[in-house]
């Protein structure tokens, strides 16, 4: 790593020396189409230096984040992202690349990417690797784009999705958009996927299980060797939705337990950032018999260098320009190599142990149906609280805010009722768990009248959030 990163850390070095190319003569007048160019400035208010960093460095103190606030927003893993990182992914040899740049200049970035590929296929235990998807839910698309080529291949008309009742909403989405019929598979009441339902369902239509494993009630599915054999045996595939890496990295593997082909969260489970609803990265994993369908090109080794394979006939295409997300996929290469696999390991130890360790304080003050033990999540429910003093999810999320913690997911899984999704994630101290079961203890107690109004310290206090989603306002006005 040491001698790549160094490599890739002087400016104009070997590893991404840049082509001669030409550089028209024209003046930038000539080269834009009339009316692209501006008439004049535009209207700006006149202010001082002064005055505009301090707007903008108060507006930066009003975000609530990973770096100023206690996160526990479950099933998206908001954990630490190291600063190292950000200034690798900043290194000159990366930074200057150009996309269109010739292979043979792009050889330093050609490894990190061949490399990530070989790294992501060991930790899946499944050895075909795309990069390309930009996002957890791209990486689903994709991987389903992936299956239906290779059922068409066969001569096998499998238009059935199943998915459990307790899937993330991105999974039937994306399904759907793929082009899939989805059929729910029902949840036990202990919160695994049901057998009796999934035999049911499991036939000759059956193209893929989407499965979350451990699943989104933070439990490790204790059947699921049982679970991918059912789909197997009916002919099916089995797709492993990997946005809880985070709690088995290093302890089992995908491809072990009978999945088939998974997506990567890099910024859920290898702390890159989440960015804002952007960029972020989906790689996804797939068997032996699915890679010759994975989106082109692949990084490949030819002879002492890479290059990109575009000569993939079965190929589903490309579904993201370039090389992917690349600065996502830089900071992940960062993050697994720092921890190495035996690191790894330990972030998966260290989030199980956290979040158990929450659970054990928290389930005496909200309840915890289903879990008397958790993986790296678990999920609270404030029904009774809901039914006996009128204080909702919603409120205690709410009122979390007055205390300075982000709040927790809300209302998902949707099995679960008021439900409060926490995930601590490893990166966080006893001291900060403590303080925050401390906190929902005190809220708890507090009035149900100053809970329904809360947040009180925030700009503002509860906005018509699908108008806020739907119509944002993004203009600035003085207030
Ligand atoms: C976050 C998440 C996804 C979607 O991933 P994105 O990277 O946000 O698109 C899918 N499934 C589960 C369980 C998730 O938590």
């Amino acid at each position: 790593m040491t001698d790549l990163l160094f490599e890739l850390s002087k400016p104009g070095c070997a590893a991404v020396r840049l082509p001669d190319c030409d550089v028209p003569e024209r003046s930038i007048e000539e080269l834009l189409p009339p009316g692209a160019i501006a008439a004049g400035p535009p209207p700006l208010p006149e202010l001082a230096e002064g005055e505009l960093v301090r707007h903008f460095v108060n507006l930066s103190t009003l975000n609530v984040s990973v770096d100023s606030h206690f996160y526990p927003l479950g099933s998206c893993t908001m954990k630490y992202n190291p600063k190292r990182n950000e200034r690798l992914a900043t290194l000159p040899g990366l930074l200057d690349l150009h996309p269109y740049q010739p292979e043979l200049t792009l050889q330093g970035l050609l490894e990190l990417l061949y490399r990530s590929q070989e790294m992501l296929a060991e930790i899946a235990g499944l050895p075909g690797v795309s990069l390309q998807p930009a996002a957890g839910a791209h990486g689903e698309m994709t991987a389903l784009l992936v299956v239906a080529a290779y059922f068409r291949d066969l001569g096998e008309k499998r238009n059935v999705v199943l998915i459990p009742d307790g899937a993330h909403g991105t999974n039937p989405a994306s399904a759907a958009v793929a082009g899939f019929r989805t059929l729910p598979v029902k949840s036990t009441k202990e919160g695994f996927v049901d057998l009796d339902d999934l035999a049911a369902k499991a036939n000759e239509q059956t193209a893929v299980l989407m499965i979350t494993n451990p699943n989104t009630l933070g439990m490790f599915e204790n059947q699921i060797t049982q679970i991918t054999r059912m789909v197997h045996q009916a002919g099916g595939l089995v797709y492993l939705d990997g946005a809880n890496m985070n709690a088995i990295l290093g302890i089992t593997r995908p491809g072990d337990f009978g999945a088939d082909l998974m997506h990567y969260n890099p910024h859920k489970t290898f702390g890159s950032p989440h960015g804002g609803g952007g960029p972020g990265a989906g790689p996804i994993a797939v068997a032996e018999r699915l890679a010759p369908y994975l989106p082109a090109p692949i990084v490949v080794k030819h002879g002492d260098g890479y290059r990109l394979d575009y000569d993939r006939p079965k190929s589903i295409g490309r579904v993201r320009s370039f090389f992917g997300n690349t600065g996502v996929l830089v900071r992940m290469f960062c993050y697994i190599l720092t921890h190495g696999s035996e690191g790894l390991r330990r972030v998966a130890d260290g989030a199980v142990l956290n979040a158990n360790y929450l659970l054990a304080k928290l389930k005496h003050i909200v309840p915890v149906p289903q879990g008397e033990r958790c993986m790296h999540e678990f999920v609270a429910s404030a029904a009774k609280l809901k039914t006996e003093k009128d204080v909702s999810a919603m409120d205690i999320a709410k009122r979390l805010l007055d205390y300075g913690f982000h709040a927790p997911t809300v209302y998902f899984p949707l099995i679960v009722r008021e439900a409060l999704m926490i995930e601590p994630t490893e990166t966080e101290s006893k001291a900060t768990l403590d303080a925050f079961a401390e906190v929902i203890f005190r809220i708890t107690g507090e009035a149900p009248d100053l809970l329904h109004d809360a947040p009180h310290s925030t700009p503002i206090s509860r906005p018509d959030e699908v108008q806020a989603a739907r119509n944002p306002i993004l203009r600035w006005s003085p207030p």
